[in-house]
């Protein structure tokens, strides 16, 4: 006879991310707000900005806004902004890559546009930088910036990216 299985044991909860609750997030967004102040300012604006008509979501410690267009992803602090309408496998690697980017975020507080935003922006639209990637068939996760997103992002959200892009 099979052993008879409790309640509670077939409810699967997804894993807790990192500073999900409590005095952890408190100082989660204490610190985004102060030392990741000089980048959270912007991505107020521009969310307060773009907030009317469009899709949000709550990630981590994060908000989500979609927004429509030929483009992938930005993270100013704590808040993200991603293509709309683009397949569920691309949304969920993206969310965790630029989630990677908010705690970075945290870490680098002002330094952020200098060690991630610029050169990140470069990396992805500096049309030499494009031409580079393809014709040596890089990654674009091949930069420093790009790749320590994905493994924090991975590490803070405790989800896994599917390796689909
Ligand atoms: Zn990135």
């Amino acid at each position: 006879m099979a052993k008879k299985k409790s309640k509670r044991s077939n409810i699967k909860r997804p894993p807790r991310h990192v500073a999900s609750k409590g005095f952890d997030r408190l100082m989660f967004f204490l610190w985004q707000f102060t030392w990741g102040l000089p980048v959270n300012i912007i991505g107020l604006l521009a969310f307060l900005v773009t907030y009317r008509g469009r899709r949000h979501e709550k990630f981590c410690n994060s908000v989500i806004t979609y927004i429509p267009g030929n483009w992938g992803g930005v993270s100013l602090g704590i808040f993200i902004f991603m293509c709309e309408g683009k397949d569920k496998a691309w949304e969920h690697d993206t969310k965790i890559h630029e989630y990677g980017h908010t705690i970075q975020c945290l870490l680098l507080g002002v330094f952020y546009w200098l060690v991630i935003g610029i050169p990140s922006s470069i990396w992805c639209n500096f049309p030499p930088c494009v031409k580079y990637r393809k014709k040596n068939n890089v990654s674009y996760y091949s930069l420093y910036c790009e790749k320590w997103a994905n493994s924090w992002g991975e590490r803070w959200s405790r989800q896994k990216r599917g390796k689909l892009i």
